[in-house]
């Protein structure tokens, strides 16, 4: 996620490392090198001089000169900055109503569908909420097979019409169906075009005033760029929409439209799709992207997943069998499927201070742990449980039955070795107090 431009930053706060006195012309440098590299992430001309025109003002203001550590203050100045141009504090979802509706709008391909799958899941799942998914795309059946596929992934249930070609009326009779079904948020995805074209914008505006939502979402694909900007516009001008949805921000964005459209149409981002599995969402909080994008890491978010997925039942067995040396590779198997969940790999590291740096040359495979689940797999369930009778025979049994070579197996074993005798150690007087800070 924003990776140039993570590395563009860096580099130009390297200026004002490399120095023992720093000047007001290293500053100046600095700023103008931040100035590129956010035209370079394909942030607008006028916005990105006004940012760091504001930076500058602020450093003036504070006299950063002659404060300790200038090279830090300036990366503060930035991170603020940053935190405001993507809208400051984080903007939450309008679920008043009864049901709540909910209008998805954009272009063709931008990722409408997929987000309203994500939205459902999420209203569901971390919000107990009981969503319909509505199907008013009246031009393309395969639109309305497709919300019917992710709805099914979800478990909530869609409506649709494929005979009626008035997207008013269906969206208002899918209102009616939710109100007598006893479903409370209705998600309503529309038909898009692949470029904004005023029949698209009169049909979606007739929609919109007559189911009158509560809130009103703009999708938009981050690939695209200034062009993202743009067509936020052109959909704000007619809907007046009350937020904005950055998906696939997991690809090689350069991140200007997240850095502009809060700018240009001042609407917040309020959530962002980071791939495309239906539990790829995330809510946007513009503070928590900024530090990522200067590779402060986001340990809040970091910590939040991994409460998500901690169960303090499984952890208390867990302990148990540690405490009996009883920890085999099945619950080595757990621990990994835990940590799967928590999101992919590459998106675990960025959030991790610094790691995204250091480890920026090394590829991280989106399922690094494939081969350590092929090896296991590949175990009996006496091995598995028993580790320590895994022989080199059998090793080499392991090894071919998993595809992997016989030194990947003896590097998971000394794996789980070292990771056994560690938590055999936490379980100490000292290590006790350690578990518990770590569960929080
Ligand atoms: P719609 O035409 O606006 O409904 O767009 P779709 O929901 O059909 O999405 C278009 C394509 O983008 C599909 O192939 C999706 O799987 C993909 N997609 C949607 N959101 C994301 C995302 O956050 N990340 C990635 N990598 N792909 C996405």
């Amino acid at each position: 996620m924003f990776d140039n431009l993570s590395d563009k930053l860096d580099k130009a706060f390297h200026i004002l490392k490399g120095h023992g006195k720093i000047t007001e012309v290293n500053v100046a440098d600095t700023l103008k090198e931040v100035r590129r590299a956010l035209l370079d992430a394909d942030v607008n001309f006028k916005i990105a001089k006004d940012f760091t025109a504001r930076v500058k003002d602020k450093a003036i203001g504070q006299d950063v000169l002659t404060t300790l550590q200038p090279g830090q203050l300036l990366v503060k100045l930035v991170k603020d900055e940053l935190t405001e141009l993507m809208g400051g504090d984080v903007a939450g979802i309008n679920l008043s109503g009864t049901p709540t509706v909910i209008l998805m709008s954009g272009l063709q391909g931008s990722g409408k569908t997929t987000f309203s799958g994500k939205l459902a899941n999420y209203l569901k799942t971390k919000k107990g909420k009981k969503p319909l998914l509505v199907a008013c795309d009246i031009y393309r059946p395969a639109a309305i097979n497709q919300l019917h596929v992710v709805g099914e992934q979800v478990g909530v249930e869609v409506y649709s019409e494929p005979e009626n070609k008035n997207p008013v009326e269906i969206a208002q009779n899918a209102i009616k169906h939710a109100k007598a079904s006893g479903l409370n948020v209705v998600i309503v995805d529309t038909a898009g075009r692949l470029a904004v074209d005023q029949e698209m914008m009169d049909e979606i505006a007739r929609v919109h005033s007559a189911i009158k939502p509560q809130e009103t979402l703009f999708v938009v694909d981050s690939m695209t760029g200034q062009d993202a900007v743009n067509t936020a516009k052109a959909f704000n001008d007619i809907l007046n929409f009350d937020g904005v949805v950055l998906t696939k921000l997991d690809g090689d964005t350069r991140g200007g439209a997240a850095l502009s459209i809060k700018t240009v149409v001042n609407k917040p981002i309020k959530f962002v799709g980071t791939g495309e599995k239906m539990d790829a969402l995330d809510v946007f909080y513009p503070v928590r992207m900024a530090e990522r994008i200067l590779g402060m890491g986001d340990v809040v978010s970091l910590v939040e997943r991994a409460q998500e997925q901690f169960n303090e039942e499984e952890a208390r067995k867990l302990q148990k069998k540690i405490a009996k040396n009883e920890f085999g590779f099945d619950d080595f198997l757990t621990q990994i499927q835990q940590v799967k969940k928590m999101g992919n790999m590459k998106d675990l590291v960025g959030m991790i201070p610094g790691a995204s740096k250091a480890m920026k040359d090394i590829e991280i495979e989106d399922d690094a742990f494939k081969h350590i689940e092929a090896i296991i797999h590949s175990m009996t369930p006496g091995e598995r449980s028993k580790p320590s009778i895994i022989d080199v025979k059998r090793k080499a049994r392991i090894a071919k039955g998993s595809g992997t070579k016989v030194e990947q197996v003896n590097q998971l074993m000394k794996q789980f070795d070292q990771m056994s005798k560690m938590m055999k150690m936490m379980q100490g007087p000292g290590g006790k107090n350690l578990m518990k800070m770590m569960s929080g």
